[in-house]
């Protein structure tokens, strides 16, 4: 039985590993220190890498139903294991534990949808002449890179169409989240062969040695902008394959039919859930002229019933901020929204004690240049923008760097629909936000990202093509 109370190690290689540095994991809720990690050395990155390594040639000459089989058993193993994972992941990351359930429920759904994969092969040429086809081959040793807001499944992300397909990984979590992702790792060393799944936690030296390091063929990397231009400079010198998933500023579009009472609450949570903290949050809402005060008035309304607190508490539906550092960047736009002299709809007060608390806010009706609304704020503060048109909501939607999701709001969908294809962005979503499928591609455009992540195109980001042909009926020797 797995122990989530403490004993955090790294897998390298089928062992578990202490290593020989620690840090220090905090519980946003309280802002104090509950666990120590292993904090990763340049060694263990090479010893994690050479494991790797070995471990390749035995997973990738494995049958793929073989391999699906065991991804198949992580997953029910981590399902058993849903308990545990959840808590620590609520302590670590600060989500409410059902949220952490479900993140957790996340990760067995996608690893099972990986192994459910076909690899497809495509015959160009069966004629008396010559046999040609292209199958799908692995790449070799992934770096799976992950972010703190939802460690587990955008970790799972990358493991499933991986492993699946026959790379070894090593897996590094954010240092701000890396406790329930080291349990994984100690989890699927039940599982797996020695070294096909090593799972590194370290500080912000340990990402740079992953993605610079000769031993990796391919990054998988979910974090911001800025990071994922870091990555992608610093896999140039070895040419490694790149799948980068960025930040986005997405952009909700609401028309002047909806119902705003009807919609307030899919509105709040589609920018507020994870306390904002996610990637395809609704992060600048472009409202309708006709229908701006009535829409705001019930998302106000709306937002002040939500209970913000400590995620173990039962009746929590949103947590803190995850991190010191994300706390002072926000707590800073809010000081930027006060000295540009935006009007507060509700929120904005941080509350006294202890723990990365903010209470959900929403500024009402900023100019489009407000700090809040073109830069990503990646927490519970919200610009709800006044739009006299669609011509101009369509204008000031588009005109970003990012492009990642968007959303638009209706009562007449084929509308919607029509306003949605004019959206800029790897994602629209019509009436719903973010209902993400391991089934389906998710790709950011522009500045939010490189490649795609799930669907069957997801998981041929982690093969590469390898073609052979024959040519029949050789010229006889005479
Ligand atoms: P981040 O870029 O700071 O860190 C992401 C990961 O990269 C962490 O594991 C970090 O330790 C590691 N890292 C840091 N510097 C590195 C370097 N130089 N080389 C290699 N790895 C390095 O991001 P974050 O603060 O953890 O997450 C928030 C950001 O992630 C937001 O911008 C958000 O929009 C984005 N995000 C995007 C998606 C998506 O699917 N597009 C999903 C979630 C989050």
């Amino acid at each position: 039985m797995t122990d989530f109370t403490g004993d955090f190690r790294m897998a390298i290689g089928g062992a578990m590993v202490c290593g020989s540095l620690t840090m220090p994991v905090i519980n946003p809720a309280t802002g104090e220190p509950f666990a120590q990690a292993p904090r990763a050395t340049r060694d263990d990155t090479d010893a994690v890498i050479t494991a790797a390594r070995e471990a390749f040639v035995g997973w990738a000459g494995k049958a793929h139903p073989v391999r699906a089989k065991h991804v198949r058993a992580f997953a029910s193993a981590i399902e058993a294991q849903t308990d545990g994972l959840s808590a620590l992941l609520t302590r670590e990351q600060g989500k409410p534990l059902k949220d952490a359930e479900r993140e957790v429920a996340g990760i067995v759904a996608w690893l099972r949808a990986a192994a459910d994969f076909q690899l497809p092969v495509e015959v160009h040429e069966d004629t008396s002449e010559r046999y040609c086809e292209t199958r799908r081959v692995p790449i070799g040793v992934v770096a799976a890179i992950a972010p703190w807001n939802y460690p587990l499944l955008l970790a799972a992300f990358k493991l499933g169409p991986a492993l699946v397909t026959g790379n070894t990984v090593v897996l590094k979590p954010s240092p701000f989240t890396p406790l329930a992702t080291l349990k994984l790792g100690e989890i699927a060393q039940e599982i797996f062969p020695p070294g096909v799944l090593n799972v590194l936690s370290g500080d912000d030296e340990l990402g740079p040695w992953l993605t610079s390091h000769e031993g990796i063929d391919k990054v998988g990397f979910t974090g911001s902008t800025a990071t994922g231009k870091k990555v992608m400079r610093s896999a140039a010198d070895t040419l490694k394959r790149l799948t980068l998933e960025l930040g986005g500023n997405d952009p909700a579009i609401v028309m002047h039919d909806v119902d705003p009472q009807k919609i307030a609450p899919d509105l709040f949570w589609a920018s507020f859930g994870n306390s904002g903290q996610v990637c395809v949050a609704s992060k600048r809402v472009y409202v309708h002229t006709d229908v701006y005060e009535s829409v705001r008035d019930a998302l106000v309304e709306y937002a002040t019933l939500v209970k913000v607190g400590n995620g173990m508490e039962p009746e929590i539906q949103l947590g803190p901020i995850n991190n010191q550092l994300q706390y002072d960047r926000l707590l800073g736009l809010l000081d930027k929204c006060r000295m540009e002299g935006l009007r507060f709809a509700c929120g904005g007060e941080v509350p006294m004690g202890p723990g990365y608390f903010l209470p959900p806010t929403i500024i009402d009706n900023p100019p489009e240049n407000a700090r809040i609304v073109c830069e990503e704020q990646f927490g519970p503060i919200l610009p709800l923008i006044r739009v006299q048109s669609y011509e101009e909501a369509i204008g000031r939607a588009n005109a970003s760097t990012y492009a990642l999701g968007a959303t638009v709001w209706c009562a007449d969908e084929d509308a919607g629909w029509a306003l949605g294809e004019r959206l800029s962005a790897g994602n629209v979503w019509i009436n719903e936000c973010r209902p993400l499928s391991p089934l389906v591609p998710f790709a950011g455009h522009r500045q939010s990202g490189l490649g795609v992540e799930n669907g069957l195109e997801g998981l041929l980001e982690y093969t590469l093509p390898r073609t052979m042909s024959r040519k029949k009926n050789p010229i006889a020797s005479d």
